[in-house]
């Protein structure tokens, strides 16, 4: 019983997913989004895993051992989406993405929301062979803009289209010690 509960629940999962794709673009519907079990599946821990592989490969950091956690929005700095954590010594990094329970977001786009969150702390840890004495801010920008452009190039002319309409447009904020780099809300 329980098996088929979470492979029910996968599906559902799924399902939401393929639904938050296609209707990225639909306006903020709040009074119809899904309880928070619900929203838990919309994201799930292999499909965060599955955007890892893709990306890490992309970005060719094959060489480092890269984990990927769901958290609560206790387990972050506030106001943030995201956070990395590396040691450059042991070529090991772990990337903390928001619960979607805990998102301020219509469920459509969480997913996509997630997935740039992953791209943007690979991002950064690309940067992080870089001596690390020019401003936060500007590598906030630069992460930014490359994380976009990836995405982009990733999604097509639809994807243009969505960030003009204004819907996922994620605001600079960063300050953070050497060895982690957290992707502001
Ligand atoms: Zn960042």
């Amino acid at each position: 019983m329980m098996i088929v509960n979470q492979a029910m629940k996968f599906v559902v999962g799924l399902l939401t997913l393929l639904c938050g794709v296609s209707l990225a673009s639909a306006p903020p519907q709040s009074s119809s989004d899904p309880s928070a079990v619900d929203k838990q599946a919309i994201v799930t821990q292999a499909q965060v895993d599955h955007w890892l592989q893709i990306w890490q490969k992309r970005l060719a950091l094959d060489e480092w051992k890269v984990q990927v956690h769901i958290v609560r929005q206790i387990d972050l700095n506030p106001d943030t989406l995201g956070h990395l954590k590396w040691s450059s010594e042991n070529h090991t990094a772990d990337i903390k993405v928001l619960d979607p329970r805990d998102y301020d977001m219509p469920s459509a786009l969480i997913p996509a929301d997630i997935e740039r969150t992953v791209v943007h702390e690979l991002v950064h840890l690309e940067l992080s062979v870089l001596p690390r004495d020019g401003s936060r801010q500007v590598e906030e920008q630069v992460v930014n803009r490359m994380t976009e452009a990836l995405l982009g190039l990733d999604r097509g002319d639809n994807y243009a289209a969505r960030l003009a309409a204004g819907t996922v447009q994620p605001k600079l904020r960063h300050a953070m010690p050497t060895g982690d780099a957290a992707r502001a809300k």
